[in-house]
Formats: structure tokens, C-alpha cells, sequence
């Protein structure tokens, strides 16, 4: 199956209860941001420059674990900033856990090895043969140093310390924006893309979930992607989502200021997003795409769908963040609040007229792929929900074998580094767009 079957049934079931009620409004997916700080500062990063004034504050554990409480949603996305930065993480993720929902980790993976360590070391006094025989893997694959082995048979600092260990509900969801160059070009640091390929593939071998995930700018090569989800083929991840970027207008201010760069550069238009995704059908029956066929029809210009940013809540140190995940015009002390009092009818496109300038060119899965399975009625075509069952109880894509043969260290690894810092990375995506 694309999705495993009592993840899919779980949300299938959600819904479908739902719908059996007629609610009219309801979460599917929360997105929940502890924290704001990051230890990177991407181009086109909305979240750390918008509460660029708040990143030393943190959201208390027992807000963030009474939020999908109050929403009910049966996933969480807990992202940020950067989530494995959150003091309190590994309680967070196993109390979302026991509260039986789905946790995805939003990550730039570059503490995944160190949690994954500390996960082994408190698994090592009670199963030192099984952690033993692990680590031989992982020493082998220069996946983990003598000295990590050696600190991973010390056992935990702390044994009564949570960790953050391999479980059905639970996938690490990687962010990657391309191949090594761009990747690390986006992210404006050298060596994270590597990182990331370490984690990922330390993170299967443990027998952890992994998905990724994947903004789409205006000088994304759909060509580069195409052979990214190749090469991730290889490494045997569990899935993949693909969003095109929005232009946040605290992201579009500091391109101007901090990089130079222009922002109509940089961010897709409708036009030029329908023309990004054209071939993303196609892509759904060769990679394990995550997602609804409806919205990827949308991406690719041959339907509208209306907005539903009300199912894919987020939830941060402000509140509850309305309208959505990308606008902020006001935070509330609830979900029910936020339902509402957001005046939803003065978001979203609707027969291809933009009801708040802000979302003219908005086509991103937070305020759409939910639309495929809850949207408005004038959104619905027969068969439908049978295709988005079809798609999400079918057969997984194998990989093809071709991404042994995609040249994906084609930056810094192979001599074609740019220096760390805005300054270069100016230079280079200027050159991009
Ligand atoms: S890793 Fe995520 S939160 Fe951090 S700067 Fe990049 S996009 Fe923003
Ligand atoms: S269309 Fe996009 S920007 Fe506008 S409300 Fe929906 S999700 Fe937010």
C-alpha cells in the first residue's frame, strides 16, 4: 500500500465520521510549532522571519500536547523552526503518540543522528546484542564514528530521559529542496543535503518511518526533482510530498533586504505552478507521492478546488494562527474560536478570482489537499472519493533502479561548493533565476 493500512483506514475513518455527522468544519492534519528558532535560515523561510521577535520562546509541553486535543486531528505535523530544537521533543512526540495520532517530524535533519544515538544508548544496557549488531551497521556504512559507538555503550545519561524510538505512528519527514547544490544553496549552508542522506538512511536501518518533503520556487528544476525522488528510491523511504512555495511576505521583505534578490524571482505564480506540475500524475505511478490524486489534478491546472485551510490548523506560541499556516491576521485562544471567527468565505480563489490578494497565487497543500476530500460541493466530481481511496489503498511505486546512476553530490562534495552566507548565495540564485 501507498500509506500503511491502519494509518490510512485510521484517517479514512476520521473523516468518514465526520461526514456521517455533517460537520461542516474540522482538522484533519495539525501543524503544531513549538518553537520558532531554527538552526538555519533558508531562503524564502516564512516562520523565522515572521516571529523573527519570539524565537527564544517556546510553547509549554502542555499546550502543545492539549492542542491536537482541542482540534481532534488524528495527524500531527510538529514543525517550526526547527522541532528537534524543542527542549521537551521526545515528550512531546511519545505523548502525541499515546494520544494514538499519527506524528509526522518536520525536519532539516540535522539533530536526527544525535536523537537517533540517544535513542540506541537507552536501548543498550537491556539489549546490548541487538544495539551491538546495529551499530556494526552503521559503523560500516560511516553512519555513526568509534566515538558514537563507544558513547552508545556508555547507555543512557539519563535512563528515565524519553527518546524519540521507531514506531508505527510515527515518521521523521525530511526537508529537501533538491539535489546537494541547491539543496544547500536554499538552505544557505554547505553539507546539509549529506547530512540529511545520513540521517535518512540511519533512520531506516534503525527501522524508522521516513518520508520527505519538498517546496517547488520558481527556479526549481522539475528535471532535478524528478531524479531526487530517484535517488531517494535507493534509500528506501516511505514517501514523499511535494508543495509548490509560497510567497510570505515577511520571506519576500527579507530577500530584498538581506540577499538582494527579487521575490518575483524566486516565487511561482498559478500560471508557472500548473506549468511546474504538469508531469506530478505521471510522478504519482513512478514515486511514493503522499497525498490525494484530486489535489494533484489541481496542481496540474485541470480542476479548481476552493480553500480549506480550516482542516490544517496551526497551532503556536501566539495561538491558534488564522487564516491559515501561511497568513496571519490574528491568533486565537482555541480551534473553536479560530472556526469561528475567521470569516472563511474571505479567503481562498474561487472560480479563479482571488478573494484576498494575499492567496491570488496560493496553491500549497496546507490550504488545498484537504479540499480534495472535504471541499466545497462545487469542487466535487463524481467518483472522486473512490479515487482518492483507489490511490491511497493501492500499490506502493517501486523504485526503478535509476537512482543509482543520479549524480546527486554534485555541490560541495565534488568541488562545486559555494561559501556559507548570503552573500554567495545571492550570487548563485540570482544566476538561478
Ligand atoms: S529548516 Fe525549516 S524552519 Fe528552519 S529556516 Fe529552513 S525552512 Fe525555515
Ligand atoms: S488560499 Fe492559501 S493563503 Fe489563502 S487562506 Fe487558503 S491557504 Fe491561506
Amino acid at each position: 500500500m501507498r500509506f500503511p493500512l491502519a494509518l490510512t483506514a485510521k484517517i479514512a475513518s476520521y473523516i468518514v465520521g465526520h461526514k456521517l455527522k455533517k460537520t461542516d468544519k474540522f482538522a484533519t492534519v495539525l501543524q503544531l510549532e513549538p518553537l520558532h528558532t531554527c538552526n538555519l535560515t533558508c531562503t524564502g523561510c516564512g516562520r523565522i522571519r515572521e516571529y523573527s521577535t519570539s524565537l527564544k520562546d517556546v510553547m509549554s509541553l502542555e499546550d502543545c500536547l492539549q492542542a491536537p486535543i482541542d482540534c481532534g486531528a488524528p495527524m500531527v505535523s510538529i514543525c517550526g523552526g526547527e522541532p528537534l530544537i524543542y527542549p521537551h521533543i521526545e515528550a512531546l512526540t511519545n505523548g502525541i503518540l499515546a494520544q494514538g495520532r499519527i506524528v509526522y517530524m518536520c525536519t532539516n535533519a540535522m539533530f536526527m543522528r544525535r536523537k537517533m544515538r540517544a535513542y540506541m544508548a537507552s536501548r543498550f544496557p537491556t539489549r546490548p546484542a541487538v544495539v551491538e549488531s546495529e551499530m556494526a551497521a552503521l559503523l560500516k556504512q560511516e553512519l555513526i564514528s568509534e566515538k558514537d559507538a563507544a558513547d552508545i555503550r556508555k547507555g543512557p545519561k539519563d535512563a528515565s530521559a524519553p527518546v524519540i524510538a521507531p514506531h508505527g505512528y510515527f515518521y521523521w519527514n525530511v526537508h529537501l529542496d533538491g539535489l546537494e547544490y541547491i539543496h544547500d544553496l536554499i538552505v544557505e549552508r554547505e553539507g546539509v543535503f549529506k547530512e540529511c542522506v545520513l540521517a535518512m538512511k540511519m533512520a531506516k536501518l534503525l527501522g524508522y518511518q521516513v518520508a520527505t518533503n519538498t517546496t517547488i520556487f520558481k527556479e526549481t528544476d522539475m528535471k532535478e526533482i524528478e531524479d531526487m525522488f530517484e535517488f531517494l528510491g535507493e534509500l528506501g523511504l516511505d514517501g514523499h510530498t511535494i508543495s509548490p512555495g509560497y510567497e510570505y511576505d515577511a520571506a519576500k521583505k527579507d530577500m530584498v533586504e538581506r540577499l538582494n534578490l527579487q521575490p518575483e524571482n524566486f516565487f511561482l505564480t498559478r500560471a508557472m505552478t500548473r506549468e511546474k506540475f504538469k508531469d506530478i500524475e505521471d510522478w504519482t505511478t513512478r514515486f511514493p507521492v503522499l497525498g490525494t490524486p484530486v489535489y494533484f489534478e489541481f496542481l496540474a491546472g485541470k480542476r479548481d478546488l476552493t480553500c480549506s485551510a480550516w482542516a490544517i490548523p496551526t497551532r503556536n506560541i501566539g495561538g491558534w494562527k488564522g487564516p491559515c499556516y501561511l497568513m496571519t491576521d490574528a491568533h486565537y485562544g482555541s480551534y473553536q474560536e479560530l472556526l469561528e471567527k475567521v470569516e472563511w468565505d474571505k479567503y481562498g480563489v474561487v472560480h479563479g478570482v482571488a478573494k484576498d490578494s494575499r492567496c491570488e497565487n496560493c496553491m500549497v497543500h496546507c490550504g488545498y489537499e484537504p479540499s480534495a476530500t472535504l471541499g466545497a460541493p462545487i469542487n466535487a466530481r463524481s467518483g472522486d472519493t473512490w479515487k482518492n481511496i483507489k490511490f491511497n489503498f493501492g500499490p506502493r511505486p517501486k523504485p526503478s533502479g535509476k537512482g543509482k546512476f543520479v549524480n546527486a553530490y554534485n555541490g560541495v562534495t565534488s568541488g562545486r561548493g559555494h561559501l556559507t552566507g548570503p552573500k554567495e548565495a545571492t550570487k548563485d540564485l540570482a544566476g538561478a533565476a
